[in-house]
């Protein structure tokens, strides 16, 4: 049986794994986007592990060793952010091909530490490798207050759905690259950028769930509604892109949406809200879009576009068939 008779990635992960735990240290363990633990009397533990690998996750005609370090930190450094918590000790595992040079290692740590200091985060460990593929493996530690902690089973029928900056970015990069097409709006897929400390907690300070966009806006809301256990719908009309998402999509004859719901890593941040809550939220941060609401669980999970309800497929999945 392949990965993708079962479902993919996520179905897999379900089938392999529990979700009880015998510790009681253990406040969240697999479902979020980082595993939250007892630390201290006002702080949680967080958590994450991202992965990326040549040819899947980047592609050396493409990104230079630099960009690749860069998105490495930056792809675990968001699951933090998207907790409401405070990035803080790095491990990194590396599988190097024989013939890795060492001058793209170079440039590669370069990426890698300059993300670091920018979100002040410490490298403090490894192991390092050989295989038949570069591998990137880091491993991120941060903490949170108590009363900031946001997960994804937080959202409740009612909540506003928002998204943080723009959405497609990085899909739109990726076809004009897959095209073969070397200028125009690359930086989204070459370079993405998370969101910072200071604007997760000032979300987290008046939000519900938050999760951030790894996988598409339909998987992230997906993954909210299930840990929920709520529906929700998405208005097409709303989903915020940038004009040069929006430029690339026409070029390319496609829809900018279809990018920013399917496509992956943008980084940004997808949370809910209470309506009442909008306004003193806008008074610490601006940068957000307001693009539906949790309904309940027999409602389902639909976009609603001129008038009509689409289906909400599933977003990027690396063994989708
Ligand atoms: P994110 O995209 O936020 O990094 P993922 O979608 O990769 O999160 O993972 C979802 C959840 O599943 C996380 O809690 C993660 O720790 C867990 N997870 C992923 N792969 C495995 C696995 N092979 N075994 C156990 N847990 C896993
Ligand atoms: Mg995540």
């Amino acid at each position: 049986m392949k990965i993708s008779d079962i479902g993919g990635e996520f179905a897999l992960i379900r089938r392999l794994t529990g979700v009880q735990y015998n510790d009681p240290a253990v406040i969240k363990g697999i479902g979020d986007d980082c595993a939250v633990l007892e630390y201290t009397s006002d702080r949680y533990l967080l958590i994450t592990v991202d992965m990326m690998v040549e040819n899947d996750h980047f592609s050396l005609a493409w990104h230079t060793p630099y960009q690749v370090g860069k998105k490495l930190m930056e792809s675990n450094v968001s699951d933090i952010i998207s907790m409401g918590g405070t990035p803080r000790w790095a491990f990194i595992s590396l599988a190097l091909r024989a013939d890795t040079k060492v001058e793209f290692m170079d440039d590669f740590y370069r990426g890698l530490y300059d993300s670091a200091a920018k979100h002040r985060v410490e490298l403090i460990g490894g192991d390092t490798t050989h295989g038949r593929d570069l591998v990137l493996n880091l491993a991120l530690v941060g903490d949170v207050d108590r009363n900031l902690v946001r997960l994804r089973s937080h959202a409740i029928p009612g909540d506003f759905v928002c998204v943080t900056g723009t959405l497609g970015k990085s899909e739109a990069g990726l076809r004009l690259l897959r095209k073969g097409i070397k200028e125009g709006y690359l930086k989204g897929h070459l370079e993405p950028l998370c969101r910072l400390e200071s604007e997760g907690k000032a979300i987290a300070r008046h939000a519900h769930a938050m999760i951030d966009v790894s996988d598409g806006l339909g998987s992230e809301v997906g993954h909210i509604c299930e840990e929920s256990g709520t529906g929700a719908r998405i208005d097409w009309e709303k989903i915020p892109l940038s004009k040069e998402t929006i430029e690339a999509a026409r070029t390319l004859s496609d829809e900018p949406q279809q990018y920013a719901l399917y496509g992956g890593e943008d980084f940004e941040l997808v949370f809910t809200i209470p309506q009442k809550n909008i306004p003193a939220l806008k008074k610490e941060f601006l940068d957000f879009t307001v693009v539906g609401e949790v309904l309940p669980k027999e409602d389902g999970i639909y976009i609603l576009k001129e008038g009509r309800a689409l289906e909400m497929k599933k977003g990027y999945d690396h063994f989708a068939g």
